[in-house]
């Protein structure tokens, strides 16, 4: 049987270390403290944000939730951002994206104080960590390395095979792989023979955003699987495509007329030696790198 790696388990024990980094800061007379901009109401950016603020709240964070309209311009983004930057209590400066098409996103994402980076978006911050300098690191990469780190699971040496190469996933996974020693392969929609490559890996990096696209064809038994990947699927031929026979998302998906599924076929994880479901692998890892980020960003910038 497949080891199935827990990451809300992982999660909520990096956020107890958080909380306790956090009060040891308290008793210095620091308060840690998160912005987060939410821009207009796209309903899933308002539940990832409003769930980052209450974490913060549970950790003992400061934060603020700044929410401008969907009609700001680029240049009042600016004036946020520069404001933020300017702020002594502020540490960490999430854009919670996507934002509107006529929000020029990179500007403002350069326009951040690389030291409040806690995204790690900023070229600055990319640049560091291809450097291999400290750096603020983006979430869901570190969260990965957290969950192989804990669960023994060994990266020098190995085979990694990055499927993806998103400037928020796939390229710093790969990047931070390549720091711990791992073999790295990265590959994208212009990949040939995929099915060879991600059949070499031993740590596969799933992060397509295209539901069940890993197969078990091309995954090589015993590997470890990371799927990143997070998609809903609303219609019941898609639902019976990946989830017939499992009584418990079924009586899920009748309730809410929708499941989530990953980038890997659930059949491929029957070969794997480990593997992070969906949901409760690597989700939940985001949020938690977020408050060590921030956390980081406040001793960093105090020089501690
Ligand atoms: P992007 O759309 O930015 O990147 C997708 C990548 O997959 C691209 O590099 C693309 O290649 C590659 N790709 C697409 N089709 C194929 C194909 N047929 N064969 C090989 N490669 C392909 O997505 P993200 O990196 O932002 O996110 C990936 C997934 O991870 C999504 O499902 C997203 O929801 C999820 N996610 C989950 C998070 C979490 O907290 N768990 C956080 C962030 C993302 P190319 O570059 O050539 O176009």
């Amino acid at each position: 049987m497949p080891r199935i790696l827990d990451g809300v388990a992982i999660a909520a024990a990096i956020k107890q270390e958080v909380a306790e980094e956090a009060s040891a800061l308290a008793a210095r007379g620091i308060r840690p403290g998160l912005a987060a901009v939410l821009v207009g109401n796209v309903a899933a950016s308002e539940i990832y944000v409003r769930n980052k603020v209450q974490t913060c709240a549970d950790l003992g964070i400061f934060s603020e939730l700044i929410t401008p309209p969907a009609t700001v311009t680029t240049e009042e983004m600016l004036d946020l951002v520069a404001a933020l930057n300017s702020r002594d209590e502020i540490d960490g400066i999430l854009i919670q994206l996507p934002l509107p098409a006529h929000v020029d996103t990179k500007a403002l994402l350069d326009a951040i104080d690389p030291a409040k980076d806690v995204d790690g978006f900023h070229p600055v911050n990319a640049g560091r960590l291809q450097a291999g300098r400290s750096a603020l690191v983006p979430c869901t990469p570190a969260g990965i390395i957290e969950i192989l780190k804990r669960s023994n699971i060994p990266i020098a040496g190995q085979h990694a095979v990055v499927v993806g190469r998103s400037d928020i996933v796939g390229k710093p996974v790969a990047m931070l792989l390549l720091n711990q020693n791992a073999t790295v392969t990265i590959c994208h929609s212009k990949t040939r023979n995929l099915g060879e490559i991600t059949r070499q890996a031993d740590i596969l990096v799933a992060a397509i955003g295209r539901p069940g696209f890993i197969t078990a064809e091309m995954v090589k038994p015993g590997a470890t699987i990371i799927d990143v990947g997070i998609n809903r699927i609303t219609n019941r031929a898609d639902f019976d495509r990946f989830f017939l026979g499992d009584a418990k998302r079924e009586a899920t998906f009748t309730k809410r007329g929708s499941a989530l599924v990953g980038d890997v076929h659930p059949k491929a994880f029957e070969l794997a030696g480990a593997y992070t479901p969906v949901p409760g692998g690597v989700g939940p890892l985001t949020i938690a790198m977020l408050m060590a980020n921030t956390v980081r960003a406040a001793k960093m910038r105090r020089g501690i």
